[in-house]
């Protein structure tokens, strides 16, 4: 049988663009589908985000051809520290109030000096992807949608919305939390919607902010402060619905009084620099990653509470562990489509996703609250783990992705 491709992408987003990336880097032809172009992504209004990108999840991006476009735009995180909100001002979280401190020092011999991870905004990352994507020559198919997905035999067949069909062994859903090829799949979602939406917002400091992010617990909901390259933040603010809608309305002068209150004097002036945004939150868990010819990857497999800052590192995950299944079973001579290769990736994917959506779920709860039990259970919690060296190095691999059975991408070792 002649296919037109080897893998179908429908979703050009962060998680399918790094995909298809990775496939190419060993050797497959992916072929990506998306209603959105490359420029509609990387436009200033469209994606108002930046990710904290996990160290592990960078080595990939130098693997296959993305990170060195990055690397200007990348801001190192240094130092993290978690203060309870109780604390008038980020000030007063230096030295004396802080219950949690990561300094990327403690783990610098493990990792080789690496950061505790890197804050890229999402247009740069974007843009590196898709001018990536096209060097490389790998076929982009946008503006289409997928219509529908027919598994015959052995392939699969894709029709999209404009009318042509596309046929490969594998078809690969990453198209986010309402992705169609799940839906055709048959593969149902667990979840619920939060009461909370996410305002992120870029800030402008007076002062130097050394890379150092903060994150703290409000009764709404988590605040972080993210730094960005230059004397720039990402804050992300999870709110009530109506709250969120309110502070995204509000005119800047009065949004920039209330962060100045917030931030206390520890980075002088905050001025806004650009528009606020607002996403819906919810977490959903789809209840298998595969069926015959068909896998899904990223928030089409796993959409989770930003509190941790993960959801991009997993989809990203996904994809490194995915291409070297994919590309090992080629070389072996297996069926990439088969369900017993899929399997692999499922199983080694299966159990990082689903703790991390619960761990995610769980932290939401327990520091969205400002229940006087609550609050001194966790910070007594939070006090014991800043007291243990080695459980707190422990969260730092974790969050720089570095725990674990590691895909060949994620160590910076080729497929
Ligand atoms: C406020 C906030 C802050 C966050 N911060 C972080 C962070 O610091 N670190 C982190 O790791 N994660 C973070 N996340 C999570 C992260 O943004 C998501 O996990 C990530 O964007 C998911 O990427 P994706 O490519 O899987 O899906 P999406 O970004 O949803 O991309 C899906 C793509 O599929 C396309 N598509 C849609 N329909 C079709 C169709 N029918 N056919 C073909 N293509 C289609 C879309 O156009 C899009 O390009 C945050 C999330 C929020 C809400």
């Amino acid at each position: 049988m002649t296919y037109d491709a080897d893998v179908i992408i429908a979703g050009a987003g962060m998680t399918g663009a790094t995909l298809a990336l990775a496939l190419k880097s060993g050797g497959l032809t992916p072929v990506l589908i998306d209603p959105l172009v490359f420029e509609i992504q990387t436009a200033p209004a469209f994606d108002g985000r930046a990710s904290a990108i996990a160290f592990s999840s960078f080595r990939q991006w130098l693997q296959i051809g993305v990170g060195e476009a990055l690397v200007p735009h990348a801001q190192r995180i240094e130092q993290i520290l978690v203060t309870d909100g109780k604390a008038p001002g980020a000030s007063r979280s230096r030295g004396m109030r802080s219950f949690l401190r990561f300094d990327a020092d403690e783990i610098a011999d493990a990792v080789e000096g690496e950061p505790l991870g890197y804050m890229i905004e999402n247009r740069h990352i974007r843009a590196a992807l898709g001018q990536a994507v096209v060097a490389q020559g790998i076929e982009v198919l946008a503006p289409a949608k997928v219509a529908s997905v027919e598994v015959q035999g052995a392939g699969a067949a894709v029709r999209l919305d404009d009318g042509r069909t596309l046929t490969a062994p594998l078809v690969v859903g990453a198209e986010g939390r309402f992705s169609p090829v799940r839906q055709a799949a048959g593969i149902g979602v667990i979840g619920w919607d939060y009461p909370q939406a996410g305002i992120v917002a870029t800030v402008a400091f007076e002062e130097d902010h050394e890379g150092v992010a903060h994150e703290y617990f409000l009764p709404s909901g988590p605040f972080a402060i993210l730094p960005l390259t230059g004397k720039r933040a990402s804050l992300v603010w999870t709110e009530s619905v109506e709250r969120g809608k309110a502070l995204t309305a509000a005119r800047p002068e009065v949004v920039e009084a209330h962060l100045a209150r917030r931030f206390g004097e520890f980075v002088g002036a905050v001025k806004l620099d650009g528009p606020r945004f607002s996403y819906p939150l919810s977490l959903q868990l789809a209840e298998r990653m595969y069926a015959e010819r068909i896998a899904i990857l990223g928030d089409a497999a796993h959409a989770i509470h930003p509190i941790a800052g993960q959801g991009l590192n997993l989809g990203l995950k996904d994809a490194a562990a995915l291409a070297e299944v994919l590309v090992d079973a080629v070389r072996l001579g297996e069926d990439m489509g088969s369900t017993i290769v899929l399997e692999r990736y499922a199983a080694w994917r299966r159990f990082d996703n689903v703790a991390l959506a619960a761990a995610t779920d769980v932290f939401n709860r327990l520091f969205s609250t400002d229940d006087r039990l609550v609050r001194a259970a966790r910070g007594v919690g939070m006090g014991i783990v800043n007291r243990i060296g080695p459980a707190r190095r422990f969260f730092m691999q974790e969050a720089g992705g570095a725990v674990g059975d590691l895909p060949r991408l994620l160590r910076g070792v080729p497929l």
